[in-house]
């Protein structure tokens, strides 16, 4: 029943992950290290061999690696020596073809951005520079403990925009000590930055997500009243979904909102469930049909760059079940037709009853041609793709 035999032929992405940030972030659960930046030099040869190994293991006769997007992620790379960012790129070209038309990007925070780096990035062939700001208000900063002021963010912003002209920026809801009008505030600012700014293309929102263990739950336990209430978080997304659309930006995904022409090209790739390499501490990756992730712990990375954390074959059904998830994420949804010819599988035929189901909430519409989410399913987004698991 399931159509193994289209596949993506090329492997079109990759994403480089540099951990070092001058400072953690105590709600953050990435591969992130601060106060390590003297193992940047050591960190780089060591990537520079996994991605020497790595790409030579790929069988480039069946799977050819033609790279249209590129992805510097952390961490914050914006930190790194732009040289070392560039031994990385000089070692991926030499077993990889890069796409003259590459979408490569960059994540930095605003207070790592400086004249001289937005320079080297630009002559390396960066072109997108993803600015992680979360708010615009101090306290909420502070309660995050992020070590950028708005003042800061704002510099950053300008300063990034006077090089580059497809900025994103990040945003966070559901912080302590944010309320639905400080958070409204944000969001009116965000906008007027957009329309005097039009290098900022492209904004991700998330609400903020607590690790079990974040150092963060230690000033602010999950009882504490400095917390948005759970219940008013759909009113938080609404804020967001209503102000940026109103703006011109098209939400294109369940948390990213793009200037039409400027949804990212290299999340898109995840989304569509095709093949893409990953490389340093923690990354993940999907080739060959085989979903898995390097060590999370830099000293084990750095020691073992070769070894995997996670390793998971993607068998047929799981491969749909993921396409039918990421593919709802995006809010066109998911092409009928499109979806048969790549899976073999009839969405309305064998995912009826989960359709059924959701589409009796109202949380998913179906018109036969199309799948997609709901306004009012996008902010459950999660509990409704875990539906189709
Ligand atoms: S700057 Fe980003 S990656 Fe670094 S600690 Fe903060 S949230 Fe994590």
């Amino acid at each position: 029943m399931i159509n193994t035999a289209a596949r993506q032929t090329y492997i079109t992405s990759a994403y480089i992950h540099i951990p070092f940030c001058s400072h953690k972030c105590e709600f953050c659960d990435f591969a992130a290290v601060a106060g390590l930046s003297h193992l940047e030099d050591e960190y780089t040869e060591i990537i520079c061999k996994e991605i020497a190994e790595r790409t030579a293991k790929i069988d480039q006769t069946a799977t050819p690696i033609k790279l249209s997007t590129l992805f510097f992620g952390g961490g914050t790379p914006g930190l790194a020596n732009p040289h070392n960012l560039e031994k990385m790129i000089k070692t991926l070209s030499k077993t990889a073809e890069i796409d003259s038309s590459l979408e490569f990007s960059i994540e930095t925070t605003p207070h790592a951005i400086t004249r001289e780096k937005l320079q080297a990035w630009k002559d390396m062939g960066i072109n997108r520079v993803s600015i992680g700001i979360e708010s615009l208000n101090d306290s909420e900063l502070r309660a995050i403990g992020r070590d950028h002021t708005r003042a800061q963010a704002l510099q950053g912003l300008e300063l990034a925009s006077s090089v580059f002209d497809n900025i994103n920026v990040d945003f966070m809801y559901g912080l302590p000590t944010q309320t639905i009008e400080s958070w409204q505030n944000t969001l009116d600012e965000l906008v007027s930055i957009t329309q005097e700014n039009s290098a900022v293309t492209h904004v991700s929102s998330y609400c903020l997500e607590l690790a079990i263990n974040s150092p963060l739950l230690s000033r602010f336990p999950r009882s504490s009243q400095a917390y948005p209430a759970d219940d008013n978080m759909v009113e938080f997304f609404e804020a967001l979904l209503k102000t940026l659309t109103n703006a011109g930006f098209d939400h294109y995904e369940v948390s990213n909102f793009a200037l039409p022409g400027f949804a990212c090209e290299h999340n898109m790739v995840y989304w569509r469930n095709i093949p893409y390499l990953a490389f340093g501490v923690g990354a993940h990756r999907y080739v060959g049909g085989v979903r898995s992730a390097n060590y999370k712990s830099l000293a084990r990375y750095m020691r073992e760059y070769m070894g995997d954390e996670m390793h998971e074959v993607i068998d047929d059904s799981t491969r749909v079940k993921e396409a039918i998830m990421l593919g709802l994420r995006m809010r066109r949804g998911i092409d009928v037709v499109e979806f048969e010819q790549e899976y073999g599988v009839n969405l309305a035929k064998d995912f009826g009853r989960q359709i059924a189901k959701l589409e009796s909430g109202g949380f998913v519409e179906f018109d036969g041609k199309q799948l997609r989410i709901s306004d009012a399913g996008v902010f459950m987004s999660n509990a409704i793709l875990s539906e189709f698991m």
